[in-house]
């Protein structure tokens, strides 16, 4: 096998400018969509390309025998849009290296990660090209998208990928470039729009008021009904399922790298807000959540316009744990919201998309833990790995983000996933000036190659 030079190699990577979302940047996209097959070809890998109304999906695998352990890797080609780009100090697909960085859009988001599981297949497979380990390398092109061609594929996929015996997956974060956390939880996703409508159009609040319900009014009163005093949900059901928290998460979470007052002054608040019993950390990982995420209706404009505005609207979502259905818990909001609508004026409600949670117990922190023999040792060699590498060993914590596809992988095809967190809060993902840090990568590389090289041992 030909040297590997990961750097220069996720350099010419990033050179593509593979942005899903805008249809100019479709060559970009092919280009990296093809380049990254080439890295896998080279390693061994056949290629299928998986065509969907947009992007194709990446399906690479290395086959090596039945009964021999099998695993799944999962990562996407496609980058956020590298706007505003005045931002930005060096040219967004012009990567350069700076202060031990390497800056480009995708550098973190999803390429870099991709290339140091790459890069430690190379290592693994060019000192035992016979390794005894099944691969299945999953590369999407419409992750930041929402992937909108996943369901389609887990239709004719699902049952091959149900083969293997789990998954590994780098997109998500850790708090610094020494301490790596293992997500063992993302939070699903409910989408909501609401519409209050009152009169057939704005009227006159002088000759009219005090004749007709306002719709802000009304709509300001259906939110408010939405939460307790207390901050915590109020719809009927809204936390069934919701289990409780084990002692050795809050124990986690105490060593995570931040205390409250570092944590105010980041986000920039004047004191904290947090329901049910939860500090601010816990409750972003433990907790559901119904947030309003836009209002709007009436005169916007400068000055005073003395009117009753026709209609009011309210974007809403909500963040799931794990055990919530997405889709019994986005009906309980639309009645909630259709019961307190009062008389007067009407609501339309209109249903988003919604996504469930994924959380997996680790068998080495809860004997609730329930994991195949396989997935334990690949959680111990990760975690002895991580430890070696980094010096520290990783914190295992639930995220408050939500990747859809991890619950679908559980959901279509069976398999858990290992999640080692890459991107650190200094790599401004989906920001100007995203970068990645060289040392995390040559140690995530090290990191991963001994993983795969102890899973190959494993009979
Ligand atoms: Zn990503």
């Amino acid at each position: 096998m030909e040297n590997f030079d990961a750097l220069e190699i996720l350099k010419s990577y990033l050179r593509y400018p593979s942005v899903s979302t805008d249809k100019d940047f479709h060559e970009g996209m092919k280009g990296a969509r093809d380049f990254v097959s080439e890295l896998l070809k080279n390693i061994g890998f056949s290629i299928e390309l998986v065509d969907t109304e947009c992007h194709p999906i990446i399906f690479a695998e290395r086959f090596v025998g039945e009964g021999l352990p099998h695993i799944v890797l999962y990562g996407h080609y496609d980058v956020q849009p590298a706007d505003p780009l005045n931002l930005w100090e060096s040219s967004p697909f012009q990567p350069e290296i700076r202060n031990g960085r390497i800056y480009g859009r995708g550098s973190a988001d999803n390429k870099g990660p991709t290339i140091v599981h790459i890069g430690a297949l190379h290592k693994v497979l060019s000192e035992q090209p016979d390794l005894a380990l099944n691969i299945t390398y999953v590369i999407e092109g419409e992750e930041e998208m929402g992937s909108p061609s996943m369901p389609k594929f887990f239709d004719r996929y699902a049952e091959r990928l149900s083969k293997a015996d789990m998954m590994f997956v780098s997109d998500t974060g850790s708090p610094t470039t020494d301490q790596i956390v293992i997500t063992t939880a993302l939070r699903g996703l409910v989408e909501l729009e609401i519409k209050v409508k009152g009169p057939k159009s704005d009227l006159h609040s002088g000759i009219y008021g005090g004749a007709v319900y306002n719709p802000l009014h009304a709509l300001s009163e259906i939110i408010a009904s939405l939460h307790n005093k207390d901050g915590s949900v109020n719809i009927p059901g809204f936390y069934e399922g919701v289990s409780q928290i084990e002692q050795w998460e809050r124990d986690e979470l105490k060593r995570y790298p931040m205390n409250l007052s570092e944590y105010k002054s980041m986000l920039g608040v004047p004191g904290f807000y947090s329901p049910r019993g939860f500090t601010p950390l816990e409750a972003v990982r433990f907790e559901p959540t119904l947030e309003i995420n836009g209002m709007g209706g009436g005169y916007q404009g400068e000055g005073t316009k003395t009117i009753i505005p026709s209609e009011a609207f309210a974007k809403i979502t909500c963040r799931l744990v794990a055990n919530q259905e997405g889709d019994y818990v986005q009906n309980q909001v639309v009645k909630a919201i259709e019961d307190r609508c009062p008389d007067g004026v009407e609501v339309e409600v209109r249903r988003g998309c919604f996504a469930n949670a994924y959380s997996i117990i680790p068998p080495n922190k809860s004997e609730s833990a329930q994991c195949s023999d396989f997935l334990i040792d690949a959680f111990s060699f990760t975690d002895s790995s991580i430890s070696k590498e980094f010096k520290k060993s990783p914190l295992y914590l639930r995220e408050g983000g939500s990747i859809p596809v991890i619950a679908d992988f559980k959901n279509r095809a069976g398999l858990d996933a290992i999640m080692v967190g890459l991107f650190t809060p200094e790599d401004n993902l989906h920001a100007p000036n995203e970068s990645f840090d060289i040392g995390l990568m040559q140690k995530a590389t090290e990191t991963f190659a001994n993983i795969f090289r102890s899973l190959g041992k494993r009979k």
